[in-house]
């Protein structure tokens, strides 16, 4: 992977050595960050153009603030992705888990096998399922809702992630009920987050690019503020590494960020690499082949300022980049490993190698290696269990690790 910079984290101090050695314009937007000041357009689009040893110096930036607001701990939750159909007629060109109805490797798991994966993953430990599936047409218009109650029958302490914004659009249309009491009901049926995707890039003309006849901005800030007036948080996620600009990305946290803070209601933000290997978009010539390394870095830095004091977790989504990547994004910002998901479909279907599970062991061991502190949380990031160094060393004399 080729880069501009080498990252000397580890160096106490290298960051207060950079900057008077670097543009002073990036150098003073990042002294604002650094002493907590929040960051406008030109500010962002600034920082998001950086290279070399600017870039590195916002790395390092980013680094401090994320050590300064969340400390060292770096969380995970241990739960179960459910992808109950692959089945879609949307046609993302970026997606490559869809299916048409009549493609021999189509699937649409019944209420039972929903239930028994739901159960198997709380008997092994998870908390949390996430749910999301593909959109096939004539969905029974109730679908959603008894799909939760039956997860919550063979399950009920489970806490239900489900159903991206433009899942409910469709629910919606489906019933023909109003949003708000389209999301009551589900709520009532045992709806505890909704994932914010289906963001990708939050401009219309981006999304007509990449998705056509998917929901537009202004829909999913529908869905999204409507959830969080009711009381369903949500995370916030942005895919990046396609045909969309710095430009595209700036404004998409400047957006985050203004939702934030009429509601309060997300949870974490996500960025999500562009897989890219099996899909249209790319196919055809309209897209780059994902995030370089740089990007990477780069959009975790710069959400990690952007969104500081407002969304200040921020999640490496590691099925979507290699290992050494996602240890680097923890470098740049990031304190959240996310899920430890069991049956990843989506990202390994465009093409992504990183897995479809990851252990806490694993977790553990990859966190530590960054001399950073493991701890499970719930889904609204309640911590169940930190595993310091301390416990660690005691349990292991035990013959047993993480067992406190
Ligand atoms: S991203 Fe979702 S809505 Fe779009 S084609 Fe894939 S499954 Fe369908």
């Amino acid at each position: 992977m080729s880069s501009s910079i080498e990252i000397h984290w580890n160096e106490a101090g290298r960051l207060d050595a950079l900057l008077p050695k670097i543009d002073p314009a990036v150098a003073g937007v990042l002294g604002r960050a650094l002493s907590g000041e929040e960051l406008d357009f030109d500010d962002g689009l600034r920082l998001a153009r950086t290279a070399g040893g600017e870039l590195e110096a916002l790395v390092l930036a980013a680094d401090r603030i994320r050590r300064e607001r969340v400390g060292d701990v770096i969380t995970y939750v241990v739960n179960r992705n459910i992808n109950f159909t692959n089945v879609c007629f949307v046609g993302c060109r970026f997606c490559a888990f869809s299916r048409a109805p009549r493609e021999k490797d189509v699937y649409f798991h019944s209420f039972e096998e929903l239930q028994r994966r739901s159960l198997e993953a709380w008997e092994l430990g998870a908390r949390e399922v996430c749910v999301q599936g593909g959109l096939p047409r004539d969905l029974d218009p109730f679908y959603y809702r008894d799909l939760l109650r039956a997860i919550k029958q063979a399950t009920p302490e489970m806490h239900i992630h489900a159903f991206s914004p433009m899942e409910v659009v469709y629910g919606v249309e489906l019933t023909g009920m109003p949003l708000r009491d389209y999301l009551s009901m589900l709520k009532d049926a045992g709806l505890g987050t909704l994932p914010g995707t289906a963001a990708e890039i939050l401009d219309d003309d981006v999304r007509h690019q990449i998705e056509r006849i998917k929901l537009n901005v202004s829909q999913w800030l529908d869905v999204i503020k409507t959830a969080h007036r009711l009381g369903i948080r949500t995370t916030s996620t942005m895919m990046y590494g396609h045909l969309e600009s710095e430009e595209h990305w700036v404004r998409h946290l400047m957006l985050l960020r203004d939702v934030q803070k009429e509601t309060g209601g997300f949870t974490e933000f996500v960025p999500l690499g562009f897989v890219h290997e099996f899909t249209q978009l790319y196919k055809s010539g309209d897209a780059r082949p994902g995030p370089t390394r740089d990007e990477h870095l780069k959009v975790h830095a710069l959400s990690r300022l952007m969104l500081q004091g407002w969304i200040d977790n921020i999640q490496v989504s590691w099925v979507k980049m290699s290992r050494e990547m996602a240890q680097e994004c923890f470098l740049a910002g990031a304190n959240d490993y996310g899920g430890t998901l069991m049956d990843e479909n989506i990202s390994r279907l465009a093409g992504a190698t990183s897995g479809e599970y990851l252990s806490p062991e694993e977790f553990h061991a990859r966190i530590r290696e960054l001399g950073r502190i493991p701890a499970e949380r719930t889904t609204l990031y309640k911590i169940v269990k930190t595993f310091s160094e301390t416990n660690w060393v005691r349990c292991s004399v035990q013959g047993s690790r993480d067992c406190l």
